[in-house]
């Protein structure tokens, strides 16, 4: 009784909500997912025991920011800051942090023993977030901050600004944005079906029935009408 009733509060707050831009965890990810989260396109629902990973997550940051917040060595200019108001991206940074009169953006991200035992470098996706809030920020250096969430051990990286970095993203981001607009759904990812993605994505069943190219997204949802839901009701 409980487990359906805990269940259900985990799956009624991850309901999709209006994407009217892109969030900073977009960044170098699948297009095509971010498109079809856009058009609120039919997905597999997200297992609850995930949503509660997430959730407890978030209560690992608070145990090690409160250990930031009592030293004497460096200084917490800020938590949970929003990203500087500009139209096309939206995020919060978990920290900026002051150390030696430098500032550092602060990002920390838990994961499982296994994962965490084999991390010898930053993940590509973590580095292309806190290159965003480098540059929105205009600081030169980021903390990457990980944790693994079973033992509590700690590994940090720092990473340092890379402009052609940041502007090879946002290109992204544009290009996508007029995807979006013009609604194009794009294409497939290179290595589609075999990339990491493609085996997490909630809008795996959606994206094999549009195809690897790009197609007029309105058209193809009168192509399939009705077809799409006994799809994804049986594979789903
Ligand atoms: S299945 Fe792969 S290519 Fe298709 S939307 Fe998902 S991540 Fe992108």
């Amino acid at each position: 009784m409980l487990k359906e009733i805990i269940n259900k509060f985990y799956a009624d707050q991850s309901r999709d909500r209006e994407q009217i831009h892109f969030y900073i965890t977009d960044a170098g990810k699948c297009p095509r997912a971010i498109f079809f989260k856009f058009k609120k396109a039919p997905k597999k629902e997200m297992d609850p025991r995930i949503l509660r990973l997430f959730d407890h997550g978030n209560y690992l940051h608070q145990l090690i920011m409160k250990a930031l917040f009592a030293a004497d060595k460096l200084h917490v200019v800020a938590s949970e800051v929003n990203m500087p108001p500009q139209e096309m991206i939206s995020g919060r940074a978990d920290a900026i942090l002051s150390l030696d009169n430098e500032l550092y953006i602060l990002d920390i991200k838990s994961m499982n023993s296994m994962i965490f035992r084999n991390l010898t470098a930053p993940k590509e996706e973590n580095v292309n977030q806190v290159q965003l809030y480098l540059h929105y920020f205009k600081i030169k250096t980021a903390i990457l901050l990980y944790v693994d969430k079973d033992q509590l051990e700690l590994k940090e990286f720092f990473i340092e600004y890379d402009p052609e970095l940041c502007n090879r993203l946002l290109d992204g981001f544009k290009i996508l944005q007029k995807k979006i607009e013009l609604d194009t759904v794009p294409l497939v990812l290179n290595d589609y079906p075999n990339n990491w993605q493609c085996n997490y994505c909630q809008f795996r069943e959606i994206c094999n029935l549009t195809g690897r190219g790009e197609i007029n997204w309105r058209q193809f949802k009168e192509k399939i009408k009705g077809e799409t839901e006994k799809v994804l009701q049986q594979n789903l």
